[in-house]
């Protein structure tokens, strides 16, 4: 089984959102055009609540930008996005969410972030992605979506290292790039690690 995962293509990432990525919303449509012909199409969202330790506004006197220790890990403070239920966490409104067989919520405990779609930033709780795609016997996991150097890099790593075949699809990612040079440096880490770099066209020629 062939499956595409869509990594949090939500309001809050795109133009306009509270952690907008540029050109976020150029994701939706070589997203679309791949989840109408996949065999398997799963999507996740960044789906925090108020309380999020990733939040700056929960840390009085810091700042989006600075770490902090959040129950022992290093955290990039954020601005408050994805919040649950709100506009902001909803999917980009030009998704095709026809073909999305199933939705993996991410970054809902207070206490931890987690840019993986498959474990917390502690590797401490899976959210249940593997192994639903493991019991669909897919061995091929295209990915896409938001953001390139953060969510989309460590579902790619957690991916390859349990075991999945991965094509990074890079016409259909977009990066923070905090430091300018984050997003290649991801797509250069992930193809290093055995990870296929293709566009979506030539995804879809040779899927
Ligand atoms: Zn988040």
């Amino acid at each position: 089984m062939n499956a595409l995962l869509l990594t949090d293509i939500q309001n809050d990432f795109c133009p306009g959102g509270a952690l907008a990525v540029a050109e976020g919303d150029r994701v939706v449509a070589p997203a679309n055009r791949l989840a109408a012909v996949w065999e398997l199409v799963v999507a996740t969202q960044d789906w925090h609540p108020a309380n999020h330790g990733s939040f700056a506004a929960n840390h009085p006197g810091h700042r989006p930008g600075e770490i902090v220790d959040l129950d022992g890990i290093d955290q990039i403070l954020w601005p408050v996005h994805c919040v649950q239920d709100s506009p902001g966490a909803a999917f980009h409104p030009g998704l095709d969410l026809g073909p999305v067989a199933a939705v993996f919520h991410k970054g809902t405990d207070p206490l931890v972030d987690s840019y993986s779609a498959f474990f917390d930033n502690g590797h401490r709780r899976a959210t249940g992605l593997g192994d639903y795609l493991r019991d669909r016997r897919v061995r091929k996991l295209a990915i896409c979506g938001l953001a390139t150097d953060y969510c989309v890099k460590y579902t790619a790593l957690d991916a390859l290292a349990l075991g999945f075949a991965v094509t990074l699809v890079t016409d259909a990612c977009r990066g923070v790039d905090l430091r300018p040079e984050d997003s290649a440096q991801a797509l250069a880490e992930l193809a290093a690690k055995g990870a296929r770099l293709a566009t979506s066209a030539e995804l879809l020629a040779r899927p």
